[in-house]
Parts: structure tokens; C-alpha cells; sequence
């Protein structure tokens, strides 16, 4: 049995890619932001009784100590990470000319140092057995930019540059890299967004409506198996069309 690691995974899109592995056949580790143990540990009691069993893990992963502690107490829990699944982040939206240090750097630090900090603590046990699948959740908006987004925009970007690299660093080594760039997903995320913005998203959406988490899960269960091995370095869009690349 395969284990799997997901940060934010008790996030919207994290808590449906945790369903979804255990659902198949994973030994699934959930890893929370530790300031959050409570909602976490009610998370994890709510899926119990779904019949869903499910690890968890808490650390900051903006901080490299923190992430090596929550990674070493997952493999103790679970065994040595077979695929990681790199999902925890955040927004801080203002235009760059009213953008202060920290939204700048809160936003760098969660979603793309995140990245360096989980991952290192990872890359050896898969170089050693052979097999390693590391899916990044990136975003549309890294591929195309977006108002009031150049600290998001720029982490996601660099998200996929940090992919594709790594990717071909370990391509020979039997583990995979790629990112996923999910477009407008409903999830706590956009729904603290205003209904007027959120109207018009859709509005520019050809699919008509937001994403559903679950439309992200099952491409990374894609990525994560065994018959994917060819696919590496990709940035896989989810984004019902809403940017469109050659
Ligand atoms: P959520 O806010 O529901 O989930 C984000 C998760 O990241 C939460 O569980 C959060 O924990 C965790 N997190 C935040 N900061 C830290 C930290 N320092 N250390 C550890 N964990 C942390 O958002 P989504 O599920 O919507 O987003 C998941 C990913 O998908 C993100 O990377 C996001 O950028 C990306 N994405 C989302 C889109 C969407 O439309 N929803 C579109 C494109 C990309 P806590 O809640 O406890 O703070």
C-alpha cells in the first residue's frame, strides 16, 4: 500500500484529494496548519464516521524545521512518503501598488517556499526506493496572471518553474513531478470572495460554473499512479477553459 502525504489537506481542495486517495487503496497522511489542531483532529473524526481513516499530522510549512518535524512524524505514522502532494496556500489580494511587505511575503512564503521546505524532507526516501510522485497545486492564475494578484501570480509561477527542474533532476530515478493549475474551485478560498466578483468569474468561465474539488482530485490520483510514469514536468490546467494554451 502506497502512502501519501497532502499539506493543507484538510483544506477544501486538500480534503478532497485525502478522500479520494484513501477512497483508493492509499495510506493517507493529512498534514494541517498545527495553529489549527482542533479543527483538523474534527475533521478527521467527521471522515472516521464516513468510513474514511485518515492520519494527521500538524507544522507551519513556511518554516523548514516545522516541515521536517510534521514529514518525520508522518512517515513514523505511515512509512516513507510515496507521493506528495504540495496544496497548502494562500491569498493576500491587493494591487501591488498598496501591496505591503507582508502580504508579499506571507503569500511567497505559503505557497512557493512551502514547496522547497515539505519536498526536501521527501526527495531522498524516493530517490532510495526507486518510485516518488510530487504533484504541485499551482493555479490559472499563474499562467496567466490577474489584478490585485502579483504575489499569488509569481508564487504560482514559480511553482511550475521549481516543477519542471526538479523533474528533469529525478526523471531518470523512477519519480515523477508535475503541477496541477486548477481554474475557480469552490472551496473556502473563493468563497470568501464577493458575490459580484465570484458572478463574474463564471461569467468568463466556457464551462459556465466553478470547479468542484473533486475535479482536482481525480486528475492527482492520475498523476499518482503507477502507469503515469511518463507524464513528468507538466502543468496540467483544471480550469473549465478559462485560459487556454497552445
Ligand atoms: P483552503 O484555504 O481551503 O486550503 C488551504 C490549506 O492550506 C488550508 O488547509 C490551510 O490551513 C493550509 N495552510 C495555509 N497556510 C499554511 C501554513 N503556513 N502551514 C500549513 N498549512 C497551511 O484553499 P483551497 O483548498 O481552495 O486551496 C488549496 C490549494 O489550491 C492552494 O494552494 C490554492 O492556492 C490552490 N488553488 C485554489 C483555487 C480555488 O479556486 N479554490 C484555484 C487555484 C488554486 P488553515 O485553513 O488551517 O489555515
Amino acid at each position: 500500500m502506497k502512502t501519501t502525504l497532502i499539506t493543507g489537506g484538510n483544506g477544501g481542495i486538500g480534503s478532497a484529494i485525502c478522500v479520494a486517495m484513501a477512497q483508493n487503496g492509499y495510506k493517507v497522511v493529512a498534514a494541517y496548519y498545527s495553529a489549527e489542531k482542533e479543527q483538523a483532529q474534527l475533521w478527521q473524526q467527521a471522515l472516521r464516521e464516513q468510513g474514511v481513516s485518515i492520519e494527521i499530522v500538524g507544522g507551519d510549512v513556511t518554516d523548514y524545521e516545522s516541515a521536517k518535524n510534521m514529514v518525520g512524524e508522518a512517515v513514523l505514522k505511515a512509512g516513507p512518503i510515496d507521493v506528495l502532494v504540495n496544496c497548502a496556500g494562500i491569498t493576500r489580494d491587493t494591487t501591488f501598488k498598496k501591496m505591503k511587505p507582508d502580504e508579499w511575503n506571507a503569500v511567497i512564503n505559503t505557497n512557493l517556499d512551502s514547496v522547497y521546505n515539505v519536498t526536501r524532507q521527501v526527495i531522498n526516501d524516493m530517490l532510495d526506493s526507486g518510485f516518488g510522485r510530487i504533484i504541485n497545486i499551482a493555479s490559472v492564475n499563474g499562467q496567466k496572471g490577474q489584478f490585485g494578484q502579483t504575489n499569488y501570480s509569481a508564487a504560482k509561477a514559480g511553482l511550475h518553474g521549481f516543477t519542471m527542474s526538479l523533474a528533469q533532476e529525478t526523471a531518470r530515478e523512477g519519480i515523477t513531478v508535475n503541477t496541477i493549475s486548477p481554474g475557480y474551485i469552490s472551496t473556502p478560498m473563493t468563497q470568501a470572495m464577493s458575490a459580484e466578483v465570484l458572478d463574474a468569474i463564471v461569467g468568463s468561465v466556457p464551462v459556465g460554473r466553478m470547479g468542484e474539488p473533486e475535479e482536482i482530485a481525480h486528475t492527482v490520483l492520475w498523476l499518482a499512479s503507477e502507469k503515469s510514469a511518463y507524464v513528468t514536468g507538466a502543468n496540467i490546467p483544471i480550469n473549465g477553459g478559462l485560459f487556454m494554451a497552445a
